[in-house]
This record gives C-alpha cells, structure tokens and sequence, in this order.
C-alpha cells in the first residue's frame, strides 16, 4: 500500500525527514508500509506557507468559508464509504462503526457552518463621553491538532472543521498508526476549495510533537490522546505561550441501581465497553452495581450478552467489533487481566485465547470479564484500552459516587435507573464532564462543548460546541470616539477616566 505523506501548501511530499515507521493492518498483523515522519525542517517551511496562507484565509468573508465548509461536508458524505475502508485498515475497526464514527465528524462540519453567529461580537453604544465600544474576534493563525489513533476522522474534523472556520491555517498531525484517513481528508479540503496552504498534515511521533511544542509561529494546539502525553503536551505548550486544550484518558463508570431495567442495562454496557474492542475515549469500563443480589443478577444477563459478540476483521460481515491497534495493546489487555486475577478479581469471561481464523497473527482481544473488581487493584486504577470490563459491587448510591468521584479521571459516566432523585442527585455530585442517565456513551452532540474534568482535560477550552469557536479566536476590544469636526481640544486630562 501507498505511503500516506505530508500534506503542505497544496500538495503531497516526503518531507526532509530520515525516520520512517510502521503502520499496521490490525487484522492481520501485517505492516501495510512504513510512513514518512516529518522533520523540524519540514515543520519551518511548513509554517512559512501557511502564515500567509491562513492570513489570506482569514481576511476572506464568512460566507466564503462557510461555503468550503458546506462543500466539505457533502464529500465526506459523498467518500464515507472510502474513508471507513481507510479507517478499517489501519484501526481495525468495523466497518459499521467507522460509518458511525464519520457521521460524529460530519457533526463538526455541520456546526462549524454556524461559525458567522457564534463569533459575532458585541456593541454598546456611549459607554461615556460619547465613546462607542464594540468587541470582536479574529483568527489567532496557524494551529496545530494532535490527534489520536482511535477516531482517525471523527477526531481530526472535531478539532478542525471550527479552526478552518473560524479563518485560521491548520497543522493537522495525526497518530502515526492511522496516516490514511487524514491523508484522504486533505485531498477532499482542496476539491472543497479550501485555499492551498490552510489546511497541512504532517506525520510523525513525539519528535515532531516537541517541535510544533516549540514552533513560535504556532499559536494554538488541540490535542487528544492519553493523559501522560496530553499534560505533557499542555504543560510545555503552555510554557512556549500557546493556548492549548488537552483531552485526555478516562474510566467511565456506570452506576446500575436495583431499580434499572436489567436487561436494558447489561444490553447498554456490553456495547459501550466492547463496542470498537473498548478503544474509545468514552467507552464504559466499569459497572458499579448497588447491592449484591442485583450484582448477579445483571452479571448473568451480562455474560449472556457477551457470548453472542463475533469478533473479526473490520470488514467480516456481522463483525461487532475488530482488533485492537497494535500487538504491544493486545499484551496490555492480557497482562491487565493476568494482574486483575492475581489481584483478586473473579475472572468470569476470559477472551485471551481467542482465534479468530484466517487471521491467526491479527492483534485480536476476545471479550473479558473481571468481576469483585476492588478500587485497590490496577484494573480500577488505570485506563485499560481494550476490551476487559470490570465489575464493581457498592453497598448504596453514595458508595458508587464515592467510587465514581476517587478514580483520577473524570471524562464520562452513566446511571442506569428508574429513580429522578437518583439521576438528579448523579448530576449534582459526579465529578464528570459527560453525564448520561439511562445512556451509557453520552457524547455531546456537534453543537454543545465536548470534554471531560479533572485529568481527563487539561486547560479550560473544550472540544465541539461554541466553546471551540472561542478558542480558535482571540478577542479585540475596541473603544471609538468621532468627536465633531470642530470641536475644541478639552485640553490634559491625567486623572484615570471615569465614566459616571
Ligand atoms: P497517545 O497519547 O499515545 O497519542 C496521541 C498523540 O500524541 C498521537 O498523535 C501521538 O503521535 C502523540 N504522542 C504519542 N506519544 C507522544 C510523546 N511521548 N510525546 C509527544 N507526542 C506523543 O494516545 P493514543 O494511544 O493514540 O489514543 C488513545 C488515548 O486517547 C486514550 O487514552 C484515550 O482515552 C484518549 N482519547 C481521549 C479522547 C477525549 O476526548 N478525551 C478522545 C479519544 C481518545
């Protein structure tokens, strides 16, 4: 297969760079070729075009960005099919969830449209002495996004589409294990019509992240991926003087109360915890289940609903959900259910020797189960990306928030019940930035604020929504006086102006 490359000022390049890596076909275990990294010097000239390029850019009329977002938003419609193979290869996962993933992304484009409304500015007339005062936002100019390798398109047109709106030139630099899909992006940006120059990719690792850290041309960085790169990424893009917006790891937790509908509830965390073999930011991990008989109870419809999930290739018919990303995951997943038995845990449903035949080497996780999962033990504490689910048994209400508030990440959590006091009270006290009630994967729509709280978001801006437009603008206040064409100079005023 074809390299996927940069992308700068129009065109496709290797770039300076020597190094080269690895991108994989999870399926099959096979390097589908090596990728091109790019180089500091690749990122300088890089900068140079899109400077220009992205003034240009943000000088043109709203209407006419507007336009090559509408234009956008039909070829990604139109290439979906393209784009899922894309994704399929090199992330592994289905299809079916690729398709859903792009529909999420279109959601971005489709609010970014709204650009012109969300940034228009304010006006007060006579703030005193005649003066008028009006705000308003501009571009802030190149921005760069770092993005992860679990939504090759949703996130990267997440944290574009409002950038490329709002007038700014963008640095895309997605995760080196799925160059393919923003290689495919960049090429349907130009045929919308976007200006050479305001769109880029540049690939890579953690080399040519230190260097966009770095770049002084660079004036905002949206990242997403873990929690021990994105506070590295928010911490030193910071000290550089950059705004930066951090979305990182989660535990999302599910609170199932005894009087939530069962068979509703495990049917919800089957397919919030395994659904894209459980590499999703916002996929359910744990189940916190109040009191013991109901813990059976669900636990059974549980491994029911388990046992019929088909694993496979992203293409295989039928497929619920493919591999993970890499063969060092799939040791992650392994060793975490090792540790978790080790630790304690009930190891009910046990998916680490599953064959998945015809693709013997593909980097396959069958579904795993831990139950009496302890907040003691690592398969608690820490972020397993991949498919192994943990239960949790709490005496009450108030012991499953305690257990939901004393996990370090707060990027979603759901209740599974019948009772408003209950989900009222869920809403008050969880320390989450995404909360679902009877939804077990509650992701803010395109046109509200998308992110986390505590070690799950880093800096104050958040993903989707109004709050993106914002952080891809800076604001300009202006105070105007047009004293009459004769007036009389009032002479030396050096008090500080008061306006009463
Ligand atoms: P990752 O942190 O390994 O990689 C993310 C990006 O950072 C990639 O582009 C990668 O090239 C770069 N990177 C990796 N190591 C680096 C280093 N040492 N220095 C500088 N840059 C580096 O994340 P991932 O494995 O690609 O994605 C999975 C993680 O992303 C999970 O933790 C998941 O929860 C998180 N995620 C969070 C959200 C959210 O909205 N909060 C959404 C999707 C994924």
């Amino acid at each position: 297969m074809e390299s996927a490359m940069q992308y700068i000022g129009g065109a496709f390049e290797p770039g300076f760079g020597q190094r080269t890596g690895p991108v994989y076909n999870p399926a099959t275990g096979d390097v589908a070729y090596q990728l091109h990294y790019a180089d500091r010097a690749t990122l300088d000239r890089l900068c140079e075009i899109a400077g220009p390029a992205g003034r240009e850019w943000g000088n043109q009329s709203h209407a006419r960005r507007i336009q090559v977002i509408f234009k956008m938003r039909e070829l990604v419609i139109r290439d979906t099919e393209i784009l899922a193979e894309l994704i399929g290869r090199e992330n592994g996962k289905t299809l079916d969830d690729a398709k859903g993933e792009i529909g999420r992304g279109l959601e971005a484009l489709e609010f970014a449209a709204a650009e012109p409304h969300v940034t228009k500015g304010e006006f007060t007339r006579n703030v005193g002495g005649n003066i008028d005062m009006f705000s308003f936002r501009q571009p802030v100019g190149i921005v760069a996004c770092i993005s992860p390798f679990n939504f090759p398109v949703m996130v990267p047109l997440a944290m574009t589409a409002m950038a490329v709106a709002t007038g700014n030139a963008v640095i895309l630099k997605p995760s080196e294990r799925v160059p393919g899909a923003a290689a495919h992006l960049s090429k349907l940006w130009a045929e919308a019509g976007l200006p050479a120059g305001v769109w880029n990719v540049v690939n890579g690792d953690a080399e040519i992240v230190d260097a966009i850290l770095e770049h002084p041309a660079i004036a905002a960085i949206s990242f997403v991926g873990s929690t021990r790169v994105g506070e590295y990424v928010y911490q030193k893009g910071t000290s550089h003087n950059k705004r930066v917006a951090s979305f990182t790891g989660g535990k999302n937790h599910m609170i199932v109360l005894p009087d939530a509908d069962l068979d509703q509830a495990a049917s919800a965390f089957v397919s919030a915890g395994f659904g894209a073999a459980g590499q999703r930011c916002m996929a359910i991990s744990v189940c916190v289940v109040v009191g013991e008989e109901t813990a059976d109870k669900l636990r059974e419809r549980i491994v029911a609903q388990t046992a019929k999930l088909r694993v496979g290739p992203y293409d295989m018919k039928g497929a619920d959900y493919g591999p993970v990303v890499t063969a060092a995951a799939q040791k992650t997943v392994n060793d975490a259910i090792e540790r978790a038995v080790t630790e304690g845990g009930e190891l009910v449903v046990d998916g680490r020797d599953l064959q998945v035949e015809g693709h013997e080497a593909g980097f396959f996780c069958g579904p795993s189960l831990v139950d009496r999962v302890t907040m003691d033990m690592q398969l608690w504490q820490e972020e397993i990306f991949g498919p192994v689910r943990a239960i949790m048994r709490a005496q009450d209400l108030d012991e499953a928030i305690a257990i939901v508030n004393a996990h370090e990440y707060g990027n979603g959590a759901a209740i599974f019940t019948r009772s408003g006091y209950a989900s009222q009270r869920f809403a008050n006290e969880v320390e989450a930035g995404m909360l679902g009630v009877n939804v077990p994967i509650p992701i803010p729509v395109g046109y509200h604020n998308f992110g986390g709280l505590r070690r799950s978001k880093f800096g104050e801006a958040h993903m989707f929504g109004p709050d993106a437009a914002r952080f891809y603008t800076k604001m300009k206040t202006v105070s105007h006086r047009w004293p009459e064409p004769e007036s009389v100079d009032e002479g030396l005023s050096m008090s500080f102006p008061s306006n009463s």
